[in-house]
């Protein structure tokens, strides 16, 4: 047995769609799930925690990396995703198979500077139907900067994907763990759920907002690609609580469905998402309540 212990970042990048929450969650083994209540850090991001006797391999999902939407939420996320290219120790550029769009241009754009090592991962190879076309392929894309390696693989069906970790491993210099070992994510996602709620509130209702407002999230699970989520908007009154209901309801309607359409930019799935209002007359003058309110201002 090894006594050496290897830890590092790994950031998993690619155009939406090419299946880097699948390979997350395959090699989790789990979707990530999200059930504590932790007040959470401004990180924009997802971590994926995979932590072995001698590796701790800590994937940064990137879900924020898309044009579609160009709000300040997401120039922000974008700069994220810059500097999380800067700081991590093992690229893995992920692409779809027989498909070379560009969205894939513009980040190899993006990546083919870095200090880092970049690992091309060819998704979806279970989809090809004529197998002889994927060594062409291959071929084609492997010319477009100095992949360190290249890999084929189907996250879906879990193709690969052992090998695809094995060489990320190697990579990784030595250092001790930095998350217990049965951490799985950083859970951030909840976070931006809440606050995209919170942003949308405070658009729609400016001057009128109650200030003494937190919103937590009570659900946040992953099911047959839809994302479930159940959000509390916490109020001090009843009349509060009526401002952020409006009227026969339209004020909370046109907030939740402009969070739910941030969300599913964000994280890349249908979003089911319900909210509630709340009141809780106490809660800003309790520091314990603010806590788990996961107020964090
Ligand atoms: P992301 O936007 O890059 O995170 O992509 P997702 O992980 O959300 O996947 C996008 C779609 O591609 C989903 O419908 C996945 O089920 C599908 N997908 C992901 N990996 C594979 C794969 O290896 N094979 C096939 N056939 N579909 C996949
Ligand atoms: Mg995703």
């Amino acid at each position: 047995m090894s006594e050496v212990f290897h830890c590092g970042y790994v950031t998993i990048i690619g155009r939406p769609n090419v299946g880097k929450s699948t390979f997350l969650n395959k090699i989790l083994g789990q979707k990530i799930s999200i059930t504590s209540n932790k007040p959470q850090t401004t990180r924009w991001h997802l971590l994926g925690i995979k932590t072995s006797l001698t590796s701790q391999v800590i994937y940064v999902d990137t879900p924020g990396l898309q044009t579609k939407y160009n709000n300040a939420m997401n120039r922000h996320m974008t700069r994220e995703v810059m500097a999380s290219l800067a700081n991590v120790d093992v690229l893995v550029f992920m692409i779809e198979s027989m498909k070379w769009t560009d969205m894939d241009e513009h980040i190899l754009n993006l990546i083919k500077d870095r200090s880092a090592p970049v690992i091309l991962a060819i998704n979806k190879i279970d989809k090809i139907k004529n197998k002889e076309k994927l060594l062409p392929f291959i071929k084609e894309v492997s010319s477009k900067m100095g992949f360190l390696k290249i890999l084929p693989i189907s996250a879906r069906k879990g193709d690969n994907i052992d090998a695809l970790e094995n060489v990320v491993k190697a990579l990784l210099p030595e250092a001790p763990p930095e998350y217990p070992d049965d951490q799985l994510s950083d859970q951030s996602e909840r976070f931006f759920a809440a606050e995209f709620i919170r942003e949308k509130l405070i658009r729609k209702l400016g001057d009128e907002l109650p200030y003494r407002l937190s919103v937590s999230i009570d659900q946040f699970v992953l099911e047959e690609n839809i994302l479930h989520i159940n959000a509390n908007i916490w109020t001090v009154s009843r009349s509060q609580k009526k401002i952020i209901i409006g009227k026969d309801g339209s004020v909370l309607k046109a907030v939740g469905e402009q969070a739910r359409r941030d969300m599913e930019g964000m994280f890349g799935h249908k979003v089911f998402l319900q909210t509630w209002v709340k009141v809780k007359k106490k809660w800003v003058d309790d520091i314990q309540a603010l806590k788990q309110l996961g107020y964090h201002h």
